[in-house]
């Protein structure tokens, strides 16, 4: 069992109840929840000891998700490199049974494409959600689950299912006490939906 999740994603090492994204190459601290992937932004100078270490970390017991990686159109370089990159993760995702926490900048058919052909089990989580209403219907009906954090479009949140809808500090200062004040919903432990959580 891992302790409670309220917030699925952080880069602040210090936080509690979340699971926290490590650097890229680091050690896996022997206490607490984590998450390890290769960032779209890093995808071009991801080498072949990124992948290593990727894969040896992925497979940690303290490591719960995995992520973030995904698609940014904007910042990402090559994207076919950062797809074969996502493709890495989502084969970790799937043999450790550990969700998947996702980077989304322009990449959306990209990511409806995979999961339509792969059909995970574990929950894909597209983490720091701000989209419009309908590309949140579009993402709930392909059956993603959607995290926000600060910043998010109000109007969205209608078209989320509560079971879908994860909260987020992200590398904000906002802690996700707060941040569940602002969204109106209540603090709720996800640690459910994490690997080694069931
Ligand atoms: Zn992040």
């Amino acid at each position: 069992m891992i302790a409670a999740i309220y917030d699925v994603h952080t880069h602040d090492l210090d936080r509690a109840n979340a699971v926290v994204n490590l650097p890229l190459g680091a050690a896996v601290p022997p206490e607490g929840c984590y998450s390890v992937g290769i960032h779209p932004w890093d995808a071009g100078m991801a080498d072949g000891a990124a992948v290593r270490w990727l894969r040896e970390s992925a497979a940690d017991s303290r490591v719960v998700a995995i992520g973030e990686t995904g698609f940014d159109a904007l910042r990402g370089g090559d994207m076919d490199r950062q797809e074969e990159l996502f493709r890495e993760h989502a084969s970790l995702s799937r043999i450790y049974g550990k969700p998947m926490i996702i980077h989304n900048v322009r990449g959306t058919d990209r990511l409806i494409s995979i999961r339509r052909e792969l059909r995970p089990a574990e929950p894909w989580i597209i983490h720091g959600f701000r989209g419009k209403p309908e590309l949140a219907r579009q993402l709930v009906r392909e059956g993603f689950y959607l995290s926000v954090g600060e910043r998010f479009n109000r109007d969205s949140l209608a078209e989320i299912p509560a079971e879908r809808l994860l909260l987020e500090s992200d590398d904000s200062a906002v802690d996700v006490r707060e941040i569940a004040r602002m969204v109106g919903t209540g603090l709720r432990d996800v640690s459910y939906l994490l690997g080694n959580g069931r």
